[in-house]
């Protein structure tokens, strides 16, 4: 899961961070609203913690803005302010929870946990779900509902499964999945797609599952899973 933090103190924002990374997701940092609010709409992000007192414009206005263009990404809202006056506006706005500073790491941690199970495409025990395929985001063990074999992924390949099942059916570029699982800084191959894509397409061999990494030339890759519900 990747998370984006919109916070405009730095020292706060590097610590959510890390603290993020340490528990294992991928985490990015925006330090004003409108290019949180550009990054909100690159679709590279699961979760958002957000602060309402930023610079340029305020953590409500990037809500506002982000429900207004129809993207449903969970939002978690951070102010100083314990005001019951802030709370409801932003819940009226369309946030998913909220926690006045200061919180501990511990809270933000479980309420991110409550919010993205709330989400589309999680099974009641909190693994990731597309189709008959499982992933569980505390082991990396990827299975097909109802069957005993799993295969475990590397850390890099369960980022790409995640992302490729969280977006099932839809096209995901070259760019968008280098971006979203090496990150914009990193000198990854312009080929490590390609490569691991070929590793989650033989470890779905492996668990025998019908859900085929199709590959759409010139563009990039999209996970075809059956739905029987
Ligand atoms: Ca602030």
């Amino acid at each position: 899961m990747k998370i984006l933090v919109i916070e405009d103190e730095e020292g706060l924002r590097e610590a959510l961070i890390q603290s993020l990374t340490d528990e294992g997701y991928l985490a990015d940092g925006a330090e004003d609203g409108e290019t949180g609010f550009s990054m909100i709409t690159s679709g590279l992000y699961d979760l958002v913690i957000l602060d309402i007192m930023l610079p340029v414009i305020d953590g409500f206005e990037v809500l506002r803005r982000t429900r207004n263009r129809g993207i449903a990404i969970p939002i978690i809202l951070l102010t100083a302010r314990s005001a019951l006056r802030d709370k409801i506006g932003g819940m009226d706005l369309g946030a998913d929870d909220y926690l006045t500073k200061p919180f501990a790491m511990q809270e933000l941690l479980a309420r991110i946990r409550m919010v993205s199970r709330r989400g589309a495409g999680t099974t009641a025990d909190n693994r990731i779900r597309a189709g008959e395929l499982r992933l569980d985001p505390g082991t990396y063990e990827l299975s097909r509902e109802g069957e005993q074999r799993t295969v475990r992924l590397g850390a890099k390949e369960y980022q790409l499964m995640e992302y490729l099942m969280r977006n099932a059916g839809q096209i995901l570029s070259r760019e968008q999945i280098t971006e979203r699982v090496w990150g914009y800084d990193s000198e990854a191959e312009y080929n490590n797609a390609d490569v691991y894509v070929s590793f989650l397409r033989k470890k779905l061999k492996f668990i025998r599952s019908s859900a085929v990494i199709r590959a759409v030339r010139g563009v990039g890759y999209s996970l075809e899973v059956e739905e029987h519900d």
